[in-house]
């Protein structure tokens, strides 16, 4: 996996060392030596994961992890600090201060290794979150906040261990910020719970007497439901090499028996909090899918909607052999309207319209703004005649809708339809046909509909 990794150290020997190892695996590795350095270098080059010397002068790695965190540009870039000291205050200090990991001086390559690829794909993922994020907020959607102003409160948490005594301090330790845990035995039911509570966090022990905790692991990485519920997996201090295994298998984090449970929160809540960062971004972009596809004033369906799925409906109905018809619809002198008693009711007007035309078609029948009082209603399976009855109706029961003006008197509106029958052509052609039908209806009063010849008149 390629990957660039800064190595951020005060002291020389240390750097060339770890930049040995790391370039012996094949990452592009920069070099800082400073904190001020290293946020320097992070800033132009954008590195993928940074490991960070912890004690250096001037501005220790506790603060540079901060500021890295803290910007916005950067609040999703992994930092693994690089300690000699095995303090748990100083590793839980770490994880407050935004820190995805430890490692203590002298690195062991195993775990150096595994714990780089593990934050190289998380990195990875939230860019790709964040590439379709910066798309979204083009399109007006929010910004994202910071990773660590993200309340890590009410999770639900499934706990896998069968050790009675070891999961009942779990629970215990974990009955805090108004969290949900659930302790479950075997992998089986792990497996359950976790695809059908939508839990935020797996706490996984490593030494299950009755399953392979790593074969759990790729179980719960192969099922949709569970394929990005973190998972934090718990061993024993000999067990360096199965818990680098399980984080190439797509663990999230581990820890190590005895548990501080310090250091179980502090994690629990990074691991929490980082959910809840990818469901945002995954929410704005969402959100944005359907601001790209729903018109806002009505609600239906726009332009850009329409023209993807006609072509499918048009070759869905052909392959089954039945007809398909399209109206295009066309509100009668609606500029006299906004000119009579404004926008604003030009618009309240336009929302009444869509209600009929809503009420008035079945569920697979497709109604969408083609834009300002162009609307189109596709009608799949239904034959000339009766799209001809449902125009009708929809005319009717349009001309028949009281509007109130802005004068206080009750006024109405009609519109003109335009019907056309799929034919073997495209949907440009389909469209054109039935607009063409909606100007004779124009042309021959308004208020009407007529039905589309079956090909396009020839240019002259
Ligand atoms: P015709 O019977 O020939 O269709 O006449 P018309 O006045 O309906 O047609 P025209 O195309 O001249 O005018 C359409 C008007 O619709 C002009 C435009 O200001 C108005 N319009 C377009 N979109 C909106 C909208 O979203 N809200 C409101 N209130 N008016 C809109
Ligand atoms: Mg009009
Ligand atoms: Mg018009």
């Amino acid at each position: 996996m390629p990957g660039r990794i800064l190595v951020v150290d005060d002291v020389l020997p240390n750097v060339k060392l770890l930049e040995a190892k790391l370039s012996s695996e094949y990452f592009d590795v920069l070099t800082a030596s400073d904190g001020p350095e290293a946020l320097d270098v992070i800033e132009r080059e954008m590195p993928d994961v940074v490991l960070l010397d912890v004690m250096m002068p001037g501005m220790d790695g506790f603060e540079v992890c901060r500021r890295i965190k803290a910007n916005p540009r950067t609040t999703h870039l992994p930092v693994v600090m690089v300690t000699a000291l095995s303090d748990v205050a100083d590793r839980v200090r770490g994880i407050e201060a935004g820190a995805d990991d430890f490692l203590t001086k002298p690195v062991v390559d195993a775990a150096l290794f595994a714990r780089v690829r593990s934050l190289l794909r998380l990195k990875m993922m939230m860019d790709e979150w964040r590439l379709r994020e910066a798309t979204s907020s083009h399109l007006g959607m929010q910004a994202p906040r910071l990773m660590n102003d993200l309340e890590a409160t009410s999770a639900k948490i499934l706990v896998i261990e069968d050790n009675p005594i070891d999961a009942m301090n779990f629970e215990e330790s974990l009955d805090i910020d108004g969290n949900h845990v659930t302790r479950v035995a075997t992998g089986a039911e792990g497996l359950e719970r976790a695809v059908q509570d939508d839990v935020d966090l797996v706490i996984c022990s490593l030494n299950l007497r009755d399953d392979d905790a790593l074969r759990l692991v790729s179980q719960f990485r192969a099922h949709e439901a569970s394929r990005h519920t973190p998972v934090l997996m718990v061993g024993e201090e000999d067990q360096t090499e199965r818990l680098a295994k399980a984080l190439d298998l797509g663990v999230n984090d581990y820890l190590m028996k005895p548990i501080d449970r310090n250091e179980l929160i502090a994690r629990v809540r990074t691991q929490i909090r980082r959910r809840r960062y990818q469901g945002l971004l995954r929410e704005t972009y969402e959100q944005s899918v359907s601001l790209a596809l729903i018109d806002s004033l009505t609600g239906l369906y726009n332009r850009r909607y329409l023209f993807s799925h006609l072509g499918r409906l048009m070759a869905d109905t052909a392959e089954r052999h039945k007809p398909l018809a399209l109206l295009m619809i066309d509100v009668d002198h609606f500029k006299a309207v906004n000119d009579t008693h404004g926008h604003t009711i030009g618009d309240v007007v336009l929302r009444r319209i869509t209600d009929v035309l809503q009420d008035q078609v079945r569920n697979v029948d497709l109604v969408a703004r083609l834009g300002g009082e162009e609307f189109v209603v596709v009608l799949p399976d239904t034959p000339g005649g009766s799209a001809l009855a449902v125009a009708e109706r929809l005319r009717g029961n349009v001309a028949a809708v009281e509007m109130l003006g802005a004068d206080g008197e009750t006024f109405s509106v009609t519109i003109s339809i335009g019907c056309a029958m799929r034919a073997d052509e495209g949907f440009e052609q389909l469209i054109e046909r039935a607009d063409t039908a909606l100007y004779q209806a124009k042309n021959a009063g308004r208020n009407r509909v007529e039905f589309a010849s079956t090909t396009l008149a020839q240019p002259a």
